[in-house]
C-alpha cells in the first residue's frame, strides 16, 4: 500500500500539476482534478517540473485542513493595462 497522508494525489496534466482524489492513476489515464477538469495524466519527469494548478493548490490545502500561505507582494498598487485609444 501506497504512503498517502491526504485525501488527494498530485497529478501531472496539460502542463500544469494537478490534484485529484483519484488514489492511483497512470501515465495516459484519463483523470477528474480538484479543478474540475478531467484531464489525461502525465507521468514523466518533465511533467512533474509543471507549474502547480493554482485552484487545485486552494483545493488541496482545503481537503488537507491548511491555511492557504499569503501571496507574495510583488507591488503595492496592481498594473492595470488601459486599453489602446482610452484617452
Ligand atoms: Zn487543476
Amino acid at each position: 500500500m501506497n504512503y498517502r497522508p491526504h485525501p488527494f494525489s498530485w497529478c501531472p496534466a496539460h502542463e500544469h500539476r494537478h490534484a485529484t482524489k483519484a488514489a492511483k492513476w497512470h501515465d495516459g489515464e484519463q483523470v477528474t482534478t480538484l479543478c474540475g477538469a478531467s484531464v489525461t495524466a502525465a507521468d514523466t519527469v518533465l511533467a512533474w517540473l509543471w507549474p502547480t494548478c493554482e485552484r487545485c493548490d486552494v483545493h488541496a490545502h482545503e481537503l488537507a485542513g491548511v491555511p492557504m500561505p499569503p501571496k507574495p507582494r510583488t507591488s503595492a498598487k496592481p498594473v492595470r493595462r488601459r486599453s489602446a485609444g482610452a484617452r
